[in-house]
């Protein structure tokens, strides 16, 4: 058992100066009476932790290489991104991914984020066979996680069609279980545990037919009793919308509704260009509409209705997705200052919002409702900021100080269910671990 002094904390919706916390077994319990005395001091805000519902860890090696597009050819569009992307999925082996990923993990936690929801969908060895273990990939993120020192949602993905109506084509072949009945069955040998969850995806629309969305849907919903969060990418392009209207004569929000897929254990990740009717089935099915604000600009894929989604009853995550920047401070400022470019107007979102949709709720959308809020009975994650970098100075130390002023490197502690780590010491480390990771796959 630990008790700490937090200078200042993030409890509910205000912050407070000397906050007594104490930890024992990875929670939060009640402090005993001579917990003040022996008390460890955190200087700075301390804030709940910090969820990352989207993640796909291996686009990390690609940060700083598709700006150019490949040599000799012009900047190119999502697409051209999408074949570099394939090519460093084409190279992985699980020792280089479990490399990879507890590197790009390791620079998650320095930055605050305490769970990530991993979007996983490359699965089989080079040609299209399963390796032994059918889920060593699976299992090699699950074991970087543990080592890295976060939770993990892995949101096993389903993913069987290069386009509505189309087979696996090229590096698609490591992606593809053949039909969902199959996924399901390679998803039931993964083990969950206290840091672990084990989730659904459906890739998209594109990617998955419509009755085989169903079997997934009803894998994630279970027996009906909790169910387990199910994660799928929605009309992130365009081009998505068209194919779908195309082929089915209906919105992939509208099929994803029909398909069953939709409900409050379900997150929408991007949900960009939505029609009317798309918000109201969103909204009404208490959905969580997870933006990834820093790879939507990375992309040039447009700006969403976060508000209006909001407004509507879905509830607001937050991913990477991409990794273009690992930095939840800048995605949570984000979702509000993008929204002004949009309507050239501002106060869409407060603070206090925006570190709900961070914190607990973004938790809750990984299927870790006992996560993201500083209080007794909840895991102990903390994030704790110095509030006298040059960022963070004279800012008041509100949440305003977190949501607008704050970057990753602010950070100078977090704790994921009791564990404390000091990121003044592991960046270095990240970095060089981050260098062998990437040059290694690429
Ligand atoms: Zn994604």
């Amino acid at each position: 058992m630990t008790t700490y002094l937090l200078e200042k904390a993030l409890v509910g919706e205000q912050v407070l100066d000397d906050v007594l916390v104490t930890v024992d077994a990875g929670r939060f319990v009640e402090a005993g009476p001579d917990a003040r005395d022996r008390a460890i001091r955190l200087p700075g805000l301390s804030i709940p932790g910090l969820a990352n519902c989207h993640s796909h860890a291996f686009h990390r090696a690609l940060r700083g290489h598709t700006q150019l597009g490949r040599a000799g050819e012009p900047p190119g569009t999502f697409w051209t991104w999408r074949e570099q992307m394939y090519a460093v999925a084409r190279r992985l082996t699980p020792d280089s991914y479990y490399a990879l990923a507890r590197a790009t993990y390791r620079e998650m936690l320095a930055a605050g984020i305490t769970c990530v929801g991993e979007f996983h969908y490359l699965h089989h060895q080079p040609d299209g066979t399963p390796y032994a273990d059918p889920n060593a990939m699976g299992n090699a993120l699950i074991a970087a996680a543990k080592d890295a020192g976060i939770r993990i949602a892995l949101l096993d993905t389903c993913y069987l069609a290069a386009g509505i109506g189309r087979a696996p084509e090229g590096v698609q072949v490591r992606y593809s279980d053949g039909d969902a009945t199959r996924w399901a069955g390679r998803v039931d040998a993964l083990k969950g545990d206290d840091t672990t969850v084990i989730g659904a995806a459906v890739h998209s629309v594109r990617a998955v037919p419509k009755d085989q969305i169903t079997t997934v849907a009803e894998w994630a919903q279970g027996d009906g009793q909790s169910g387990k969060p199910l994660h799928v990418h929605l009309s992130e392009q365009v081009a998505e919308n068209e194919q779908c209207l195309a082929a089915h004569g209906r919105t992939p929000t509208e099929l994803l509704d029909e398909a069953g897929a939709l409900g409050p254990m379900t997150s929408a990740v991007h949900a960009t260009h939505l029609t009317d009717h798309d918000l109201a089935l969103l909204g009404s099915a208490g959905t969580h509409a997870c933006f990834c604000p820093t790879t939507e600009r990375d992309l040039g894929d447009g700006i969403g209705p976060s508000r209006a989604l909001a407004d509507h009853g879905a509830r607001l995550t937050l991913g990477s997705d991409s990794h273009a920047v690992i930095d939840p401070f800048e995605e949570m400022r984000a979702v509000e200052l993008d929204e002004r470019l949009a309507t050239q107007r501002r106060g869409h979102w407060s603070a206090i919002d925006l570190l709900g949709a961070a914190t607990h709720d973004g938790h809750a959308s990984l299927g870790f409702p006992d996560a993201g809020r500083i209080a007794v009975g909840q895991r102990a994650d903390l994030v704790t900021l110095d509030l006298t970098s040059p960022r963070t100075a004279g800012t008041g130390a509100g949440p305003e100080t977190v949501v607008f002023a704050a970057v990753a490197e602010d950070v100078r502690s977090v704790m994921v269910d009791g564990v404390l780590h000091e990121t003044a010491a592991l960046r270095p480390e990240i970095g060089h671990e981050l260098r062998a990771a990437t040059e290694g796959v690429r």
